[in-house]
């Protein structure tokens, strides 16, 4: 092993990229915006990472199963969790100041988990700081960066992934290739996620036969500005204690469930929109007013920012918020080292399914996985090709559609986020994969073409995984199913050419 093509400066990439500058491997890093432009730098809760002695591995080996709705495999969860405290120290000693309180590391709480062990830093400007210590280390670590340069396509030779090919069809080859794009929120109508989260790796790694899993699992974040641009406000601004109210004022989540604002996401986002459909699409409103105004700005200051940018005072009155797409749960099927059902094809981050998250992430546990995932990818470029998929799942195959009619992103979007989005249902899934069936997106020579004709692949393999999965559980509700298969297990996708 010489050469290794990282693709995507986020997280999983930066870790992976530095991971093996510092085993002495050639290093090619390929990422299709600036270098710390990616999910990773707007995260703003924390990262979740056991560092204390009132808490323990297993505690949020539990809590991340209890999320993951009886789909978390448990030893992807016992890999990550137990990387927690290493990956925490390998962050600071990159130079990333988590914030502090009385001497030690500051712990915030957050929904489902039991223990507070989300660090922050900047307050809410986590993420930010991760992107930045990283990158400034890449710079510095003697790996080659190209910037602005998009990856459309994976080269592949003796059966199995040797590079990656760009725009212009010329190629980067390479010994392995880990992929770290990130998710797909680009496929709704709503959502937190960047402009370049648009499924780039899912697609490329479905047209070099990798299998994907658990597709069907998509978060919606229940609060975001309910403007354009759904700037998120962060779960733990309800671990702090602000409230949802309807329109007329009324405090709703005592009734839905015990834990009221910190139920799972999936429960508190299906709440918000049933409300809002109540309310006849009006949102609800975040009252964060009880927290007064020199605290919301101290402890949340970029969404404090945000918010006074839009025009409201969230000190003095509730302000209005809607679900939007937020994580994937599914992807790429990987091993704990990884591994694609690819040989030389591995994949970290959100792009990945490693099976941690199962039918619901557990906040916080996005970074800590991108992190872990990137470094253990390095670890196993040496090792022998052996991937073993971690799980099974019955497989469902998409195809590159009838493509008739030309649709733009929007037409995709908007689809997508009214019948493949928050509540499904038989009727509103065939009617979308009958859709996206006819749909075309004309040659991928830009960028921009080259994401949608991606989008359109993923918001198949997304499509055909919901009408498979004909039970509800996590994050995935069918309304014509409402109720759990207990015999269920992941579902999984191939592309047929
Ligand atoms: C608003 C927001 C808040 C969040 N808050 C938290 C939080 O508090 N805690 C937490 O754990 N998680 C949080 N998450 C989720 C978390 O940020 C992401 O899951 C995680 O950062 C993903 O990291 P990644 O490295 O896998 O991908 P990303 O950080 O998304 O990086 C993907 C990279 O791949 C590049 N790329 C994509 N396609 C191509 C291509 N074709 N060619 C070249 N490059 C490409 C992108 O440009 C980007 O650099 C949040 C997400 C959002 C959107």
């Amino acid at each position: 092993m010489e050469h290794v093509l990282v693709v995507g400066s986020g997280v999983a990439g930066l870790t992976a990229a530095l991971a093996a500058r510092s085993r002495g491997l050639d290093v090619t890093v390929v990422t299709k915006s600036y270098l710390t432009e990616s999910a990773t730098r707007y995260a703003q809760g924390g990262i979740a990472a056991v560092t204390s002695d009132d808490d323990s591995v297993e505690a949020h080996v539990r809590d991340t199963l209890d999320a993951g709705a009886g789909l978390s495999e448990r030893s992807a969860a016992e890999v990550v969790c137990g990387a927690g405290a290493e990956t925490v120290a390998d962050l600071l000693a990159a130079g990333v100041r988590f914030d502090v309180s009385e001497g030690r590391l500051a712990r915030g709480l957050e929904a489902a988990h039991s223990r507070a062990r989300i660090l922050h830093a900047d307050g809410d400007a986590t993420g930010a700081a991760i992107a930045k210590a990283l990158a400034g280390r890449l710079l510095d670590s003697g790996a080659r960066v190209h910037e602005n340069t998009f990856v459309s396509g994976l080269v592949l030779r003796d059966g199995g992934v040797r590079g990656g090919r760009l725009l212009d069809d010329s190629t980067i080859d390479a010994d392995a290739v880990i992929l770290a794009t990130g998710g797909a929120g680009q496929l709704f109508a709503h959502t937190t996620n960047p402009a370049v989260a648009t499924g780039d790796g899912l697609a490329l790694a479905l047209r070099a036969g990798a299998v994907l899993a658990d597709l069907e699992f998509v978060q919606f974040h229940p609060t975001s500005l309910a403007v354009g641009g759904n700037a998120l406000i962060s779960e733990a601004v309800r671990g702090e204690g602000a409230v949802l109210r309807e329109a007329e004022g009324r405090r709703f989540m005592t009734e839905v469930h015990p834990d009221a604002e910190l139920a799972p996401r999936d429960v508190v986002a299906r709440a918000i929109a049933r409300r809002m459909r109540e309310q006849n699409g009006a949102p609800v409103g975040l009252d964060a007013t009880a927290l007064g105004s020199e605290f919301l700005a101290r402890r949340f200051p970029g969404i404090d920012a945000t918010v006074r940018a839009h025009g409201w005072d969230w000190a003095a009155a509730p302000v209005p918020v809607t679900p939007a797409a937020h994580y994937l749960m599914g992807g790429i099927v990987t091993d704990g080292h990884a591994r694609t059902t690819v040989p030389g094809l591995y994949a970290a981050g959100e792009v990945a399914c490693t099976g941690l998250h199962g039918a619901n992430r557990l906040a916080s546990n996005s970074l800590l996985e991108g992190a872990v995932m990137g470094r253990r990818a390095v670890e196993a470029l040496n090792l022998p090709w052996q991937m073993e998929p971690p799980f099974d799942g019955e497989v469902v195959t998409v195809s590159s559609g009838r493509s008739r009619e030309h649709a733009g992103r929007d037409d995709l979007q908007r689809l997508m986020w009214q019948n493949v989005g928050l509540e499904r249902d038989r009727d509103l899934l065939e009617h979308a994969i009958g859709t996206l069936d006819g749909w075309s997106v004309g040659p991928a020579s830009d960028v921009k073409s080259a994401e949608d004709d991606h989008l359109l692949l993923v918001a198949r393999a997304v499509a055909h995984s919901a009408l498979a999965r004909q039970e509800s559980r996590g994050a995935h509700w069918r309304a014509d199913a409402p109720g759990s298969d207990t015999t269920a297990r992941h579902s999984a996708v191939r592309w047929e050419a």
